[in-house]
């Protein structure tokens, strides 16, 4: 908190070493030195005064006594409050990162080694909304013990901390960090300097709070980096080097050396990675938070209002719906450019009744197996009814226990992008291993997918093959290339790490038995249309501003009154380059007034899947 979020000067000192000194001036007329006091600023308050005591007495700490440690402590709460009181002012942009954090659904702790009362204060004091502040005095250990991370995770029902960073101004909360295998970030608006705390090792030096966002933002600068290199003619090689290196401090399990890489999990986290930093829902609506706040529906009630609002207007409206929910917190050129809609229904063999939703996905994953012989196999496969039953069986609501039952799945928007997961490792319980499945999915490299959807689509379903992640070799060991089609004249390129050579457009030559991930783009591509919620008629649905069956639920969604019409949304910020003024890398006569040739066609995305050898 101090020194990382709160501006804490008193004339000039910090609070707590300002308290620290005055403490032992009015205990026993000690004078400690500013550097003295310094030096155990992070520490949990009764170890740094026993500290502070043994180092001005000359003795091992072990030497003072623990009661009168806590006498001293008497004193400093005291001194301590008295000087809190006049703390009121934060470090720059805090505020406005925990709003913008909190937006994006990321829960904001404060911890100090503050007694509690002293913590509220500050936080009240300085107008501050969080989800949570902990203070190592009041939890009973402190910094470098991570209990107070813990007890932040507990409450905001986090259980890996992968997903937690620990922001601080000194060494001890890099350690504390650490200790609760947490990311670390350091500011530099404390008194540490930058040498000290890198030598404490956090994964991130910042100068201060304000710019921990940009550093959240390091994927679609790196990605954007590398696109901006593609398209232009500065060098006939490209190395995708900083994304990469983003990659690998953010998702370190994606390159653990003794596991396996795999180009699907590294593709997901990008997407995911990709759509989080370009999301532009970034503070949530007011009565969305409420809605939180209201005890949760429960799921059989939510499907029986479901069910009811699907016989009234029909399925459409109710897939429409729930994708204007959807759209309400996810808002990205991901969004528009990758995510369907599929449709899941469990149906119970009992009594016939239904338990249907609507999902969105960013990619399809269709498991592979020995007997297919083409990509339509896959997709029959996946698309069947699978029946539940023994372990597998589903609790059905209406008769209230497990029973027999069918699920089924259904592809019922399509995006422009489709992109697909040939699932080819399959766990061999026999074995205890993966094994991978060896067999050519034959797909033409233009492929119809109406007869796989199951309603009506607003654009074409021709969708062509623009590119191919290869995956060769077995499930412990293997490299991967790629196959992609150059955007602007449509030749196709083999990129096996420096080698990059042109092969036939032939699906033959295009889609082997190494083919892992396809990635197909519907044939009128140029009409996809930025998505968000007053814009139903850019929605893959059949509603639109016209069709006003979807209007009084969208006037409700964004808190207007039905008289006024709702004005268009902005086109969403994309972070690449604005037009490029050459050609991009692969030789060939590209015509730039293509509209979407700036931005980043997926016929590029072999280049940047790094190589490397499963080990
Ligand atoms: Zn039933």
């Amino acid at each position: 908190m101090a020194g990382t979020t709160v501006n804490d000067l008193v004339d000039g000192e910090p609070l707590v070493i300002a308290a620290f000194r005055a403490t032992l001036k009015a205990y026993d007329g000690t004078e400690v030195e500013f550097a003295k006091a310094n030096e155990v600023r992070g520490y949990e308050k009764k170890e740094a005064l026993k500290l502070l005591m043994s180092s001005t007495r000359g003795v091992e700490s072990e030497a003072i006594d623990q009661a009168e440690v806590d006498l001293v402590y008497k004193t400093f709460e005291a001194e301590l409050e008295k000087l809190s009181c006049r703390i009121n002012s934060e470090i720059e942009g805090t505020s406005s990162l925990f709003q913008e954090l909190r937006g994006r659904g990321i829960k904001v702790c404060v911890g100090s080694g503050f007694p509690e009362h002293v913590v509220e204060s500050i936080v009240k004091n300085l107008g501050w909304s969080v989800d949570g502040f902990f203070s190592s005095a009041n939890l009973g250990a402190g910094r470098p013990d991570p209990i107070m991370i813990h007890a932040a995770m507990k409450s905001c029902g986090v259980e890996s901390p992968e997903r937690v960073v620990k922001i601080g101004d000194t060494k001890v909360d890099v350690e504390e960090g650490k200790n609760a295998k947490a990311w670390t970030v350091s500011v530099l608006t404390g008194t540490q300097p930058r040498e000290k705390l890198e030598a404490a090792g956090p994964d991130f030096i910042i100068e201060s709070v304000a710019e921990l966002t940009n550093l959240l933002k390091h994927l679609a600068k790196g990605f954007a980096k590398l696109q901006e290199m593609l398209w232009q003619k500065r060098s006939r090689t490209h190395s995708p080097s900083q994304l990469y290196g983003t990659l690998s401090k953010f998702a370190r399990h994606l390159f653990r050396d003794s596991d396996q890489q795999d180009a699907q999990e590294l593709l997901a986290y990008l997407l995911d990675g990709l759509h989080e930093d370009l999301n532009l829902v970034q503070v949530e609506r007011k009565d969305h938070r409420k809605k939180e706040s209201e005890p949760k529906v429960d799921s059989d009630e939510e499907d029986e209002r479901m069910a009811q609002l699907e016989r009234e207007k029909g399925e459409e409206y109710v897939a429409a719906l729930t994708w204007m929910k959807h759209l309400m917190r996810h808002k990205s050129v991901l969004v528009d450019l990758f995510q369907g809609q599929l449709r899941s229904r469990l149906t119970c063999n009992t009594c016939g009744h239904q338990s249907k939703t609507f999902d969105p996905y960013l990619y399809i994953a269709l498991p592979v197996h020995y007997g297919m012989n083409s990509l339509q196999d896959a997709l029959l496969h996946f698309l069947k009814e699978e029946h539940l039953t023994g372990d597998e069986r589903w609790r059905c609501p209406k008769c209230k226990k497990r029973v027999d039952s069918v699920k089924k799945i259904d592809l019922w928007k399509l995006p422009p992008v489709l992109l697909v997961h040939l699932k080819r490792f399959e766990f061999d319980t026999s074995t205890c291993r993966f094994k991978k499945i060896n067999v050519r999915l034959r797909t033409p490299l233009s492929i119809d997918l109406s007869s796989y959807v199951s309603s009506q689509q607003k654009g074409s379903l021709v969708y062509d093959v623009i590119a191919v992640a290869n995956h060769i070799g077995h499930a412990g060991r293997g490299h991967y290339t790629a196959i992609c089609r150059h955007h602007l004249h449509n030749r196709f390129y083999h990129f096996n790490d420096t080698d990059v050579h042109e092969v036939r457009a032939d699906d033959n030559e295009v889609i082997t038995r190494e083919a892992y991930l396809l990635f197909l783009m519907r044939r009128d591509i140029s009409d996809w249309e930025a998505q968000s919620i007053s814009r139903p008629e850019a929605w893959p649905h059949y509603v639109s501003r016209q069709n006003s069956a979807m209007m009084p639920a969208i006037w409700e969604a964004v808190g207007r009154k039905p008289q006024q019409p709702a004005p268009h949304a902005p086109a969403p910020a994309v972070v690449l380059p604005e037009q490029p003024n050459e050609e991009p890398g692969p030789p060939g006569e590209p015509d730039l007034s293509d509209r979407h040739g700036s931005r980043g066609g997926p016929c590029n995305v072999g280049s940047y899947f790094a190589c490397h050898n499963l080990a």
